[in-house]
């Protein structure tokens, strides 16, 4: 069934490390063979082998409408034509930036970078500059892109690899990364008072995608919010998931919270290699040319990116409705699934909020670090790979979101919910 990939991977492995580009791709913690891609249109996608998948990974978040989404390949097309890449300015960053500054709250100019783990950077170098404080917060499991200062109790490939300790980061970058477990503000609170003065940042995952999907508990981001206000700390949101994802306005939106800088990745570039951070005027203008807080990229603003950002960023604009089609087709899946395992007397949680979600092997509320890692990974693994011989392509791993696309039919949702009645059949 998976031969073609098989042979592949054998070659990968010889000349890439651990035959993965990214090491969450590499089935590490479920086992097997990673399948390799050939091709993917809407909400499916098609392996070397010839088998086909419903995904419910969409590149980790950036096909919202589904692969291969019609309007934005053309774009790619036509701006291919007027060359790929200029090294100089161009009307296209001008518009993606005025367009994301319509869409997103308490935000009045952006710099694009070309990654998640830019973004995140770069926010975090604008907080230290700003305030001229060193040390941030971040909370465990939360994952913010592999520059070396977020690799401290960090989620996603990190937590599925088990690594404690990222060799290659020193004792001394990581002493001013300070972490917290998510949900839990007493502990941030004894953090500031702990190192008054000297925390330039919060960085957060509003809506945690990289320990499974977990939801920040009413009070936890406002309670933030007012800590960084009576301690000038800098609040930032990381939105590389969430953005343009949970709303058009992304989590500040849909959960009414104010950021002082946001990061973004993923949607924003249509599946393009592009991230982006923005603010205020205030705090944006010390980024280098108009201040002196160095941040720059030789592809960044880079035009075929930009248009697919653009193109896909202006339909989510346009129709607003696309928010609503992708909750309910989340809710009716999440009920599907919640029936199918309750019905075969499987315990389970399952976690989500509009087109994000998560299933995890448990009787405990799944709202931090510490209960994602007591969940049961083995009936996990089993759960992946019936699913996968089913037909239906989940995240590798419980430390990782769901994401839902708009080209999901009813049918397809049937069809999942079918996969997980049968699948379930051979868990215990
Ligand atoms: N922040 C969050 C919340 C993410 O989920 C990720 C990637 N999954 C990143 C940052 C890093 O983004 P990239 O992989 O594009 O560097």
């Amino acid at each position: 069934m998976f031969t073609n990939s098989q042979t592949l991977f054998e070659r990968a492995r010889q000349v890439i490390p651990g035959g993965v580009n990214s090491p969450v791709r590499a089935f590490k913690s479920v086992g097997g063979t990673p399948l390799f891609m050939k091709s993917a249109k809407g909400a499916y996608m098609y392996d070397v082998d010839g088998n086909k998948f419903v995904d419910y990974i969409n590149s980790w978040g950036p096909m919202i409408l589904g692969h291969a989404y019609e309007p934005v390949v053309n774009a790619i097309q036509e701006y291919a034509t007027y060359s790929t890449s200029f090294g100089a300015p161009t009307e296209l960053e001008v518009k993606i930036a005025e367009l994301i500054i319509s869409m997103v709250p308490n935000i009045d100019m952006v710099r694009m970078v070309n990654s998640g783990t830019e973004a995140c950077m770069s926010a975090i170098r604008l907080a230290r500059g700003y305030t001229g404080k060193n040390k941030f917060i971040k909370f465990e499991g939360c994952y913010h892109g592999h520059a070396d200062s977020f690799l401290v109790s960090a989620g996603s490939g990190v937590a599925t690899l088990g690594i404690q300790s990222v060799p290659g980061v020193t004792s001394e970058v990581a002493a001013d990364t300070l972490t917290a477990p998510y949900n839990n503000l007493p502990a941030v609170e004894e953090l500031v008072a702990q190192h008054k003065d000297n925390i330039a940042a919060i960085i957060i995952e509003p809506v945690a995608g990289n320990m499974g999907c977990i939801l920040p508990q009413p009070g936890f981001l406002e309670g933030l919010r007012k800590i960084c206000d009576d301690n000038g700390i800098v609040f930032i949101l990381d939105e590389v998931m969430t953005g343009f994802r949970l709303a058009a306005g992304g989590a500040q939106e849909r959960l009414n919270i104010k950021a002082d800088l946001v990061t973004f990745g993923k949607i924003i570039g249509g599946g393009m290699p592009v991230g982006a951070f923005a603010g205020k005027k205030e705090i944006m203008e010390h980024i280098a040319p108009a201040g002196k807080v160095y941040q720059a990229g030789t592809l960044s603003g880079n035009p075929i990116a930009m248009i697919a950002g653009y193109t896909l960023l202006q339909t989510l604009q346009q129709h607003p409705g696309i928010y609503e089609q992708l909750e309910a087709k989340t809710n009716s899946l999440v009920t599907g699934i919640k029936e199918a395992l309750g019905a075969a007397g499987i315990i389970h949680r399952v976690n989500h909020i509009g087109s994000m979600m998560s299933v995890h092997f448990t009787e405990y509320p799944i709202n931090d670090f510490e209960a994602a890692s007591g969940a049961n990974n083995e009936l996990f693994k089993r759960f992946f790979h019936g699913m996968l011989e089913r037909g239906v392509y989940l995240p590798p791993s419980a430390f990782e979101s769901w994401f839902i696309c708009n080209a999901l039919s009813e049918a397809d949702i049937q069809f999942t919910i079918d996969a997980t009645k049968e699948a379930v059949q051979h868990l215990q």
